[in-house]
């Protein structure tokens, strides 16, 4: 159909923050407590209406590689879009957000449309990461930042709709 758009996204962050909980959340409404390492599983697809444009978006997996503190330069080929997810009770994978952004700026240079997740905030006793200290980091990168849980979906069609329509945006 004229006008509509098919994007590709990846999700990236370090490992067990709920990438993949995020996608199933996002795509087929389901969670999982078990931590099944994505291995083999590549993309679903969410297809959405934003402000009246038909939207069909591949969302990439990171398939367990991010355990090795990069992604190959293939996943991010052609994206325009990365979820950049940490935990915001693991203090070490907010850490590495920086070392993140760095490698999606290297692997994509600056234009691609990010966003930054703080995944799991159903978990309110165990935080590690203040509201604020996420949204400053995001600030400091001219990013959207969103606190978000796959467990109880919260935020998560909103941290969508955000990346979405920043894309909208630009085009
Ligand atoms: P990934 O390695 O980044 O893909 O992380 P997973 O999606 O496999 O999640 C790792 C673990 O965290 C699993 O046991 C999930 O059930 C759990 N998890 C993921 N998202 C959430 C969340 O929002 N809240 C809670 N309480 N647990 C979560
Ligand atoms: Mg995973």
């Amino acid at each position: 159909m004229r006008g509509d758009s098919l994007w590709k996204w990846i999700l990236i962050g370090n490992s067990g923050v709920g990438k993949t909980s995020v996608l199933s959340r996002l795509c087929n409404d389901e969670f999982n407590n078990t931590f099944i390492s994505t291995i083999g599983i590549d993309f679903k697809i969410k297809k959405a209406e934003i402000g009246g444009k038909n939207i069909t978006v591949q969302i990439w997996d990171t398939a367990g590689q991010e355990r090795f503190g990069t992604i190959t330069k293939s996943c991010y080929r052609g994206a325009n879009g990365v979820i950049l997810v940490y935990d915001i009770n693991n203090r070490n994978s907010f850490d590495d957000v920086n070392r993140w952004l760095n490698d999606i700026k290297l692997h994509t240079g600056e234009n691609t449309a990010r966003i930054l997740v703080g995944n799991k905030c159903d978990l309110k006793s165990s935080r590690a990461v203040k509201t604020e200290e996420g949204q400053n980091v995001a600030d400091n990168n001219g990013i959207p930042f969103i606190e978000t849980s796959a467990k109880t979906g919260e935020n998560i069609g909103k941290a969508f709709t955000t990346l979405a329509e920043l894309i909208l945006e630009e085009i």
